[in-house]
């Protein structure tokens, strides 16, 4: 069955559309942690980083850099988070990287 994001992708679920190419898509999180909470996936099916090429990987980070120039927040700052597997909170399993951003982020203890 597809997940959530595949769904996305196929626009059976609706979403708050940040940047588009061919490859990529950014949207905002619909559960946001930072006042700026958005997520970069690829269209093709993927499941984590570990299954992810590095010359997808590479377009991937060119994509990124555009969303955060886009966001206006390039040089403020921000946290780029790839969540892997059980131990990584992965809860979609479909590669996806958070870009949070928009004010000075905590780093809290995380175990
Ligand atoms: P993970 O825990 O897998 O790294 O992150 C999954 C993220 O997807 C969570 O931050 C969650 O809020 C977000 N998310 C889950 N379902 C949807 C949805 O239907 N739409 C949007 N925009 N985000 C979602």
């Amino acid at each position: 069955m597809a997940n959530v994001f595949e769904k996305i992708v196929a626009g059976e679920i609706p979403c708050q559309k940040v940047l588009e190419n061919s490859q990529f898509l950014a949207f905002h999180d619909i559960n946001p942690k930072a006042p700026v909470h958005v997520l970069v996936i690829p269209k093709v099916c993927v499941k984590d980083f570990n299954a992810a090429s590095p010359e997808l990987l590479a377009q991937m980070s060119g994509f990124i850099l555009e969303v955060v120039e886009k966001l206006g927040i390039k040089e403020s700052g921000y946290r780029l988070i790839t969540n892997v597997g059980s131990d990584g909170g992965q809860e979609v399993p479909h590669l996806h990287f958070h870009i949070l951003g928009g004010a000075k982020l905590a780093w809290p203890k995380l175990f």
